[in-house]
């Protein structure tokens, strides 16, 4: 990378509110007449400030005024769940309900997922409710009428829940919708082609399923039955 493309990345960082950029001494191996040259790697896209915690993050996020979501937000609804939990739904922006709770997955959607993660893992002999993962959104803020979030919008709230990602460090990501899986898998593909089959976001294996609001169409039925098979398969994947 070029000192200049450095230079703009660091600024990029900067405009997230991320205030350290840490450096790592890597041994450089030189000639013996020549003094070694210590090399410095800087941890770009994405890095996550050492020490992060979920609370630096929500920090640094502050009042957001980054994009242009902040304009019809009531409430920037951050992340709810388990901070060390084993396993992480990602959906793709807060609704209505959402936006006036605070919190993510509260409205028929969410009440939807609530009863997936809770019956699915019951008849599956595992113990999980929701409180014991953790769900966040591709962006934290509202989209109005519930539009699609924009690829800039997604960029810049991205790097956030990619140290959300970072600093929980699950043992599986499910990313619910397409949004949420172009967000963390980068690719054009949506949920048809990718779901059903191990994907990985980093080191971290990801699962993509439908989102719920799909499922709540009448229509969709055929999609409840294989986003129930996806559950159980991220379930045990993660908890046997
Ligand atoms: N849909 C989402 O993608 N996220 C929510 O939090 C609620 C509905």
């Amino acid at each position: 990378m070029s000192p200049e493309e450095i230079r703009r990345q660091l600024e990029f960082y900067k405009d997230l509110g991320v205030k350290e950029i840490y450096r790592r001494n890597v041994k450089a191996t030189a000639p013996a007449t020549e003094a070694p040259a210590p090399l410095v790697e800087i941890q770009l896209p994405g890095m996550a400030p050492a020490g992060d915690t979920l609370d630096r993050i929500r920090g640094d996020i502050g009042e957001c005024t980054r994009c242009r979501l902040h304009q019809g937000r009531n409430k920037l609804v951050f992340g709810v769940g388990d901070p060390n939990a084993k396993l992480v739904f990602v959906g793709e922006g807060p609704g209505a309900d959402e936006d006036a709770q605070g919190i993510p997955f509260v409205g028929r959607a969410g009440q939807l997922l609530t009863q997936m993660i809770e019956n699915t893992a019951s008849k599956e002999g595992i113990p999980l409710k929701r409180d014991d993962v953790y769900i966040c959104n591709v962006v934290k803020c509202r989209p109005p009428e519930n539009r699609t979030p924009e690829p800039d919008e997604m960029e810049i709230c991205g790097q956030f829940l990619f140290r959300q990602l970072s600093v929980i460090n699950p043992k599986a990501i499910c990313a619910l919708g397409s949004t949420a899986a172009k967000a963390l898998l980068g690719g054009k593909d949506g949920v048809t082609r990718l779901r059903g089959r191990w994907h990985k976001w980093r080191d971290i294996p990801l699962l993509v399923t439908y989102h719920p609001s799909y499922l709540l169409r009448p229509y969709n039925q055929n999609a409840k039955r294989e986003a129930w098979e996806d559950l159980k398969k991220v379930f045990h994947f993660v908890y046997d």
